[in-house]
This record gives structure tokens, C-alpha cells and sequence, in this order.
């Protein structure tokens, strides 16, 4: 059974439809990276997913459970946004702890959770620092930290690197699938970057004006395009 499953989603802003009935299943573990150029509807179908913003039609699953109706923390996923907002007066360990802290979590479960995260992603010498003394790649693994404490089910990622500096967006790449072998989620990873969607993906889904264009691995897409447009977006040989 999929992971994620959405049916003929649609979404309308006012009498404009900017996602135009999308279906999309995404296996459990599977690392899916949605990508196409700005303004295409990467980041509405995300948001829709997360429970962010309603649908104007159609289904989403996530499990066994249709969530349409489901507000974000009933959901079961984490996101990472592009301006991942830490809290500057906060230490590395309360920002990890925070979202549980808030749940209402005991103290012995928030630090085997940080912990556990802090591990995972190697922030464990960083624990008592504040965010600004942390680098750049440091604060992004914090935020990825924060969204790995709750344990999700899925994880979302909206363009969570295009912020950095391009030597330190191919380190995160690798970060990111690490994070991906270590803990064995299923990601939905939104990019414009399509050598980013090439490195991080086990299937690409492209869009293009609010629908979907073609899907499939990296090399699929890129050996066999369906059309001119993903052929020059992927920049396959003619
Ligand atoms: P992408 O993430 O692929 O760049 P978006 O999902 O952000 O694209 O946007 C898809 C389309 O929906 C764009 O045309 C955008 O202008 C429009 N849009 C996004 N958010 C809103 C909103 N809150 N109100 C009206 N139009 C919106
Ligand atoms: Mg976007």
C-alpha cells in the first residue's frame, strides 16, 4: 500500500486552479523529489499534503487514513522549510526539544529524542550553542533535527538548500540521503534544482503548469523523456 497517495487533487485560489487534478502514489521509504520550474505547483501540492492548505478536490491519503479534512498535527509528517526559522534565544538541545516539549512530552522522552536526532545527524558537540554560532550547514541540520525528534511518518522538504552556498548544498545533499539510509522515512522532497532532483532521487515526478508530466528514476527520465519540455528541463541529449 502506498505511503502517501493523492487522487485527482485539485486546488483552486479563488476561480484560479493552479493544481489541476494530480495522482501520485509514494511507496513507504521511498525518497520522491518533485520537480519543474517556479510557479509550476511544487509547493501547493506539498502544502497540501501537509495540511497547510485545503483542497479544492479530489483525495489525499497518508497510510490508511484520507486526511483532506485533517488539520497539520494530526498528520503524522514533519517539513523543512527553505527559511528554516530556529529560535535565536534558545540552545541547539531546546530547539530540538521543543515541539515535544509543547506536546506535552515528559523530560526523559524529549532528551532520548534529541539525543537520538543529535546523534544521527552529528550535532551532539553542539548541544549547549545558541543558532548564532552555528554555520549554516550546522543550523540546517538542526532544523533537519527538529523535524526528525517527532518521528514522522513522512517527511516533507520545500527547497530546503537553496538558501546555501553551492559548496555547502552539495555537502547537505549528502547529509540528507545519509539521513534518508539512516532512518528509513519516506521523503517528499520539493526543488526547481534538477541536478538536485537527479542526486536525491529514487523516482522524480516533474510538473509543469499544475500537472504532472512524467515520473519515473532519474535514469528513466532522463534516457526516455516523453516530450520536448522535460527533455530541455532535464537536459537530456537530443
Ligand atoms: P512552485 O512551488 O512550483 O514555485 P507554487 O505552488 O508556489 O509553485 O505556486 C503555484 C501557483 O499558485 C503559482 O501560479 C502561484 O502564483 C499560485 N499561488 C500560490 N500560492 C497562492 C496564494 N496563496 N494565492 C493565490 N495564488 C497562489
Ligand atoms: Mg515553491
Amino acid at each position: 500500500m502506498a505511503e502517501v497517495h493523492l487522487e485527482k487533487v485539485v486546488k483552486k485560489y479563488g476561480s484560479l486552479e493552479v493544481v489541476h487534478g494530480i495522482d501520485l502514489d509514494i511507496a513507504h521509504n521511498e525518497f520522491v523529489v518533485l520537480v519543474g520550474p517556479s510557479g509550476c505547483g511544487k509547493s501547493t501540492t506539498l502544502r497540501m499534503i501537509a495540511g497547510l492548505e485545503g483542497i479544492s478536490g479530489g483525495n489525499i491519503w497518508i497510510g490508511d487514513r484520507v486526511v483532506n479534512d485533517l488539520p497539520p498535527r494530526a498528520r503524522n509528517i514533519s517539513m523543512v522549510f527553505q527559511n528554516y526559522a530556529l529560535y535565536p534565544h534558545m540552545s541547539v538541545r531546546e530547539n530540538l526539544g521543543f515541539s515535544l516539549k509543547i506536546a506535552g512530552k515528559s523530560a526523559a522522552e524529549i532528551d532520548a529524542a534529541v539525543d537520538e536526532a543529535a546523534n544521527i545527524l552529528s550535532l551532539t558537540p553542539l548541544m549547549d550553542r545558541k543558532p548564532g554560532a552555528l554555520s549554516g550547514g550546522q543550523r540546517q541540520r538542526v532544523a533537519m533535527g527538529r523535524a526528525i525528534v517527532r518521528h514522522p511518518d513522512v517527511f516533507l522538504f520545500d527547497e530546503p538548500l537553496s538558501n546555501l552556498d553551492a559548496k555547502l548544498r552539495t555537502q547537505m545533499r549528502v547529509e540528507i540521503k545519509k539521513l534518508h539510509r539512516k532512518i528509513k522515512t519516506t521523503i517528499i522532497y520539493v526543488t526547481h534544482d534538477q541536478v538536485e532532483a537527479m542526486t536525491l532521487a529514487d523516482r522524480i515526478v516533474i510538473m509543469r503548469n499544475g500537472h504532472i508530466e512524467q515520473q519515473g528514476t532519474p535514469l528513466d527520465v532522463f534516457t526516455n523523456p516523453v516530450n520536448t519540455f522535460v527533455a530541455t528541463f532535464i537536459g537530456s541529449p537530443p
